[in-house]
């Protein structure tokens, strides 16, 4: 579990995007008044540049500067399926603006009736390190000749390219890709997502996030799972793993008066079926039994999370084998 990912720094900005700069120009401006006063913050100008697309629509110019981040992933994800292309297929399953919505199906295990899973990242835009550690796993994977003779993968590592471009949770006013997976939603992102899925037998569920007012990993199953997320979590240095609060999630989703309510039943284990979140269409719709939204600190440096959360990816795959497979 040591081994640490290959960072690919290119594709993301390399500060995680502070929540603050979310909520309103207002916001920033006092963060930017009170910024200045603090003598100790570094490089005042260099932070405010990264964090520019996300406080208001970007300008032409920033916008193709960070379109080509997406357009660039996209290309080494190409580039490494062609490389792998006896066991890794990349199937294109739409268009979203002028970004392709791809997919990779990794078929490598002995066995035709081993686990498929799939990985999603990058369902919210400004939580990037969900989409690199996606792609990050699947070339570890490739290396690990023991995951591939058991697994079978279908990741997915751009869900929403047009926020991922955007460096934003949400791609336009209101409109929330994790909460729209709802028989009434046409939005194209998810549409797509659900006609490229149907009718498909899935053993786990990996949606990749990142928690912007937290400091921990942590996981939220769709429900009870035998321990499976918890042993998991266990891969991780303890510090680095969010505590449960005697049974409650530690944070506003935790208070008994929240509408979309958190227990957490085992440190790092969060549980809700929110509705709407891919989560829980993939437990309720897909019929998938160990759905999991998975979240890093988005407070915390990408380095070194990418390569902690890239370790958590293996070690949900290894846990399901202990777990399911040989509990069976
Ligand atoms: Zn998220």
């Amino acid at each position: 579990m040591s081994e640490k990912a290959e960072l690919s720094p290119s594709f993301i900005p390399q500060k995680s995007p502070s929540f603050f700069f979310k909520k309103s120009k207002l916001f920033a401006s006092i963060f930017f008044l009170t910024a200045f006063s603090l003598s100790s913050f570094p490089s005042i100008a260099s932070c405010a540049s990264e964090f520019i697309t996300i406080i208001r629509e970007p300008s032409a110019k920033e916008s193709a500067k960070a379109k080509v981040r997406v357009h660039e992933f996209h290309t080494a994800i190409r580039k490494f399926s062609l490389e792998n292309s006896k066991e890794v297929k990349l199937i294109k399953y739409g268009n979203v603006a002028d970004f392709e919505l791809l997919r990779l199906d990794i078929n490598t295990a002995s066995n035709a009736r081993a686990p498929r899973i799939l990985i999603t990242g990058g369902i919210h835009g400004n939580e990037t390190l969900g989409a690199l550690a996606s792609f990050e796993f699947v070339k570890r994977f490739m290396s690990k000749p023991e995951l591939k003779k058991k697994f079978n993968l279908v990741v997915i590592p751009a869900t929403n390219p047009k926020a991922l471009f955007l460096g934003s949770r949400r791609y336009a006013e209101g409109v929330d890709l994790n909460r729209l997976f709802v028989p009434s939603d046409k939005t194209p992102e998810a549409l797509a997502l659900k006609s490229t899925l149907e009718d498909q037998n899935f053993a786990m569920l990996l949606d990749l996030h990142g928690g912007p007012t937290r400091q921990h990993f942590f996981s939220v199953r769709a429900a009870e799972d035998n321990g499976l997320a918890e042993n998991a979590l266990k891969a991780l240095p303890s510090d680095l793993v969010l505590e449960s609060n005697n049974g409650q999630y530690p944070g506003r989703m935790g208070l008994p008066s929240h509408p979309d309510r958190y227990l957490m039943p085992a440190k790092g284990v969060a549980e809700s079926k929110l509705v709407g979140t891919f989560k829980a269409y993939g437990f309720d719709e897909l019929k998938i039994p160990y759905s999991y939204t998975v979240e890093y600190p988005m407070r915390n440096k990408i380095e070194p999370s990418l390569g902690y959360y890239v370790d958590l990816i293996e070690a949900f795959l290894l846990s399901y084998e202990t777990k399911v497979l040989k509990s069976n």
